[in-house]
């Protein structure tokens, strides 16, 4: 997307951007991670509060930033107004893979990964491709992060749902009244 297309969704979705390195809360969690994952900074979108951070490498830049990656990051930016303790809280304490931390980051990163799943099965993207992008981002390692402790690790849970909701999302939609 052109970056006045971003700002534009952005504004529409009550959502604030900056540039992350800009941030003294992300200073702080980068300070705080750094010893599990060393590049948060650089390498990582991160929605926390209704602020969407953008590293540096990308803030400003035509074609930094898809759809696709909006909204899921907009999906974060209601969850954490909606629910700020709780979000916050997995989210800090699941980048330091502490307690509450791997079940609900994953239950987040689903509400933001559901979106993806729903636009690639509408873009007529196969089933597999949407399966082969988000299944990793959860049983593998939740972006690097923690140090490649898995998010939730269980491929099949995660294949059936990606399928499901490619299912519902690909059914053409009911035929209106004429
Ligand atoms: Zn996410």
């Amino acid at each position: 997307m052109k970056w006045a297309e971003v700002v534009a969704f952005a504004l529409a979705n009550g959502m604030r951007l900056k540039r992350k390195e800009d941030s003294r809360l992300m200073r702080l969690i980068a300070f705080l991670v750094w010893p599990v994952n060393p590049s948060f900074m650089g390498g990582y979108y991160t929605t926390i509060r209704g602020t969407f951070y953008i590293p540096a490498s990308d803030w400003g830049r035509n074609g930094a930033i898809d759809e696709d990656t909006l909204r899921h990051e907009a999906q974060h930016a209601r969850d954490s107004r909606r629910w700020p303790v709780l979000f916050e809280l997995s989210y800090v304490f699941g980048n330091l893979g502490i307690v509450v931390g791997p079940g609900m980051r994953a239950f987040w990163e689903w509400r933001g990964y559901r979106l993806n799943v729903e636009a690639m099965a509408k873009r007529g993207q196969s089933v597999e491709e949407a399966i082969d992008y988000v299944v990793p981002q959860f049983i593998y390692q939740w972006y690097g992060w923690a140090g490649g402790l898995p998010c939730w690790p269980f491929r099949g849970y995660w294949e059936r749902k990606v399928r499901r909701t490619y299912q519902r999302a690909a059914l053409p939609s009911p035929p209106g009244p004429i």
